[in-house]
């Protein structure tokens, strides 16, 4: 059965973007992009000797159930390359589970609605974008409520929806089930330069001509 979730990205270390085009890329098998906000700059946080974040939210659909999507995300963690590092410290990708369907659930190593999402404009803002008029609780307070009353200041949007999101890179490996397979089989580090190549690129066309080139040299290598 299929779940509606929110997931919330952040990256403060190397190219930033790449780091959310790779985990948006290989969350597709197990989770259906639906919906994805803008990127956001954000100022360091928590610790404060660090570069400046991009952040952003999207809404996916997936089979998987609460705890099996948690592991699935550190995976991914894993895999881009997030060493052990300060808690709030740098990284190079950090997946949270914002919303699971209505699912409220508290244990140590999950709570859903993910705790901290009233206290942070950096998720607030992008998820604003997706579900203004959700509620964190029944009958608490809704996410544009909550935007209203934190400091914004110092974040600010770096791509446009349409044409420049990381996401739309998902979005055409999502329509090529097979070249995301052979995609997914390679090392972390060769995914990286495949994704590297087609967002260099600026202009949509570039990108999508860049794109079929990278799904054409995938099924020459396994053929
Ligand atoms: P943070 O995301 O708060 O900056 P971490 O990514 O290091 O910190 O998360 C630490 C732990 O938080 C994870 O190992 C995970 O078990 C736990 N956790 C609890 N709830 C959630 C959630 N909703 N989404 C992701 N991780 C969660
Ligand atoms: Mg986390």
């Amino acid at each position: 059965m299929s779940h509606t979730v929110y997931l919330a990205l952040g990256t403060n270390l190397g190219d930033r973007m790449v780091n959310l085009a790779h985990a948006l890329v290989l969350l597709t098998p197990h989770a259906t992009l639906r919906n994805w906000s803008r990127v956001y700059e954000t100022p360091p946080w928590g610790y404060l000797e660090q570069p400046a974040f991009f952040n952003m939210v999207v809404e996916a659909e997936t089979d998987l159930e609460p705890v099996g999507l948690l592991d699935h995300l550190k995976l991914l963690e894993e895999k881009i390359g997030r060493g052990k590092s300060v808690r709030y410290g740098p990284r190079l990708i950090d997946l949270d589970i914002l919303f699971y369907d209505e699912i409220e659930m508290r244990t140590s190593r999950l709570e859903i609605p993910h705790p901290r999402i009233a206290e942070r404009a950096f998720v607030l803002i992008p998820l604003a974008e997706l579900a203004p008029t959700r509620k964190l609780v029944p009958g608490g307070q809704t996410i544009a409520d909550l935007l209203a009353r934190i400091d914004q200041s110092g974040i600010s949007p770096v791509t446009v929806r349409e044409n420049d999101s990381p996401a739309g890179l998902a979005v055409m490996f999502q329509e090529e089930p097979e070249a995301l397979d052979r995609f997914i089989g390679l090392p972390p580090s060769h995914q990286r330069e495949y994704l590297q190549h087609i967002l260099e690129a600026k202009k949509p066309a570039t990108r999508r001509k860049r794109f079929d080139w990278t799904v054409n040299q995938l099924s020459i290598k396994k053929d």
